[in-house]
């Protein structure tokens, strides 16, 4: 099976503190309106009124052509990381359809990977990115604006 991996909370915590986002830029902060602001790091909703952080996230060890870099929203409070587990967490549950593609070892596109899934097919879509073995990790993206969500590790 595989489990569903929010961002890692050293990596929240650095941007809490004013690290630069994956342009250069000190995270935003605006207050959340309790719609459509998904924090990737409890991979729930900000509740309305509450303080986030607004960035640029690239969800890659490193920069190169493939290393798609895009807006997220975090808590900016601490809050508790989602534990990787193979249930949908409340952010992944609000939209009809994900877009899910797998990444190689050299964190690059696995063409012929990408998928537009139904959030109850998620898991047999991810299992089927997952039966290619040069596939190393999943991405979960919006399927409307191409957002980053999580990432889907094999267990
Ligand atoms: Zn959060």
């Amino acid at each position: 099976m595989h489990r569903i991996s929010a961002l890692p909370t050293d990596q929240v915590q650095a941007y809490r503190d004013g690290a630069s986002d994956g342009y250069g830029n000190p995270p935003e902060r605006a207050i959340s309106n309790g719609q459509g602001n998904p924090c990737r790091h409890c991979l729930t909703y900000i509740p309305e009124g509450h303080e986030m952080l607004v960035l640029a996230h690239r969800p890659f060890p490193g920069t190169q052509p493939f290393a798609e870099t895009g807006p997220i929203y975090l808590c900016a409070e601490p809050c508790k990381r989602y534990e990787d587990a193979a249930e949908l967490p409340e952010a992944l549950t609000s939209s009809p359809n994900y877009l899910i593609k797998g990444y190689g070892p050299d964190d690059r596109i696995v063409y012929g990977t990408g998928v537009i899934a139904s959030q109850s097919q998620l898991h047999d879509a991810a299992q089927t990115i997952f039966a290619r073995e040069d596939v190393a990790y999943i991405h979960i993206r919006s399927a409307l604006n191409n957002c980053y969500h999580a990432r889907i590790d094999r267990a």
